[in-house]
């Protein structure tokens, strides 16, 4: 057993901190207040190669590992989990089905700009009344001549408001069944797809969106893959990603505990600084102990992806502990701080608002729930 990060990771880290630090950390308070986020970001990363950094050179990627594309998110979100949310959906959810299961001239087209960061990605599954069941959903596309007419909506789509293009799903058979959903590469904007701006509590600095799909026409050439089978890239997709989101929540852990032992250093009350009361002493005890697990359940994830992949479960568990983790850590972190982590001149309290939101996004902690216990149950350890 190693548990050692490789000189190429260390060196990846450094590079991203400063990345984060000196180009994203001046933005991200503006971004939240105003609810709007940086698009030059894109540009940038695809720059740094940091999105296409987990995929083959092959296919315009820089061939790194999945430790790699963790240590990015984990990077990015200690700064800002709001730009790394658009970099998730960007990055992953909505070009790694591309990648997977795309054709050569979907790849030059939509995955290539999108890996330089020149295209804009997002990803719509969820729908105003199937969010944690995706079997339910009602957005249909029909064969029409030459390709599909697409109706539905999809609601908390990141990105949607200023992407170039989005990964679409939609039921092409009317049974509720897996096989009936596939996916389709759509360009933005579009006059059949009308989207709204979402206002937020939690990542605030990514621009979420509402979109109603009235008779869209979207050609063959961009079905992904066939009208039956892409349901388990979903799956996949979504497996891999609760590692990587798992990351970035993680550096939003990481980020509020840093800003709390600083305050605690400097924060004088009663002749000494706060960090010598056993209580704020305790506290950040338990914050640092919630992020060690949570920094090895990460990696030995991205580890599992690195060696073939990751099953439903352990994703699920790494999801699930994690977001809960962030979510006791940043408030332990606005404890520390007393009033002061009420005010927004400190980021703990965006930092715990953020946090909150992966309590639900990318599948809610009862669903990971669900997902556990339903493997526990195929071996025999539950009835
Ligand atoms: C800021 C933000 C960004 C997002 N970005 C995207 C995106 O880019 N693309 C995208 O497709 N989606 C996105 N989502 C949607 C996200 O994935 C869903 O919010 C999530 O899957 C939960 O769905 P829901 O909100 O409809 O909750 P619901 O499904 O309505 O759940 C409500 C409550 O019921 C519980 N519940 C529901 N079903 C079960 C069950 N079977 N067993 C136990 N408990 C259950 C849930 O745990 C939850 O507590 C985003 C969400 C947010 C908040």
């Amino acid at each position: 057993m190693e548990f050692e990060f490789s000189p190429e990771h260390k060196q990846l880290r450094e590079t991203v901190r400063r990345h984060a630090e000196e180009e994203m950390r001046p933005h991200v308070a503006e971004a939240d207040d105003a609810e709007r986020f940086p698009k030059a970001l894109f540009a940038r990363w695809g720059e740094l190669g940091l999105i296409g950094a987990r995929y083959p050179e092959v296919d315009g990627g820089i061939g790194m590992d999945k430790i790699s594309d963790c240590i990015i998110r984990e990077e990015l979100g200690r700064v800002s989990q709001a730009f790394c949310a658009a970099f998730s959906a960007h990055s992953h959810l909505g070009i790694w089905p591309i990648w997977r299961a795309g054709t050569e001239e979907q790849k030059s087209r939509f995955f290539a700009p999108a890996v330089r960061g020149e295209k804009i990605a997002c990803f719509g599954l969820s729908e105003p009344d199937g969010g944690s069941n995706i079997r339910a959903m009602k957005t249909r596309a029909e064969k029409v001549d030459g390709g599909y007419k697409i109706n539905g909506s999809k609601l908390y789509i990141t990105n949607s408001p200023m992407a170039d293009f989005m990964m679409l799903a939609a039921r092409t058979a009317p049974e509720l069944k897996p096989s009936a959903i596939s996916l389709f590469i759509v360009e933005l904007p579009n006059a059949a797809v009308e989207i709204s701006h979402l206002k937020k509590e939690g990542l605030k600095g990514s621009e979420t969106g509402l979109l109603y799909i009235e008779d869209l026409f979207v050609p063959d050439d961009c079905l992904l893959g066939h009208t039956e089978g892409t349901y388990p890239v979903i799956l996949e997709s979504l497996t891999e990603n609760r590692v990587g989101v798992s990351a970035s929540v993680l550096g939003v852990a990481k980020g509020a505990y840093e800003e709390a032992l600083d305050y605690a250093r400097d924060r004088i009350v009663a002749d000494k600084p706060i960090l010598e009361y056993q209580a704020v002493a305790h506290r950040l005890a338990d914050m640092v102990s919630d992020i060690e697990a949570a920094h090895w359940m990460v990696y030995h994830g991205a580890w599992q992806v690195d060696q073939g992949g990751i099953d439903h479960e352990s994703a699920a568990k790494i999801k699930l502990f994690v977001s809960e983790a962030a979510f006791r850590v940043t408030e332990r972190a606005i404890r520390v701080l007393g009033g002061a982590g009420m005010m927004r001149e400190y980021g703990v309290g965006r930092h715990h608002r953020d946090a909150m939101v992966y309590l639900f996004g990318e599948g809610t902690s009862d669903i990971q729930r669900n997902l556990i216990s339903r493997a526990m149950k195929e071996r025999d350890m539950l009835p």
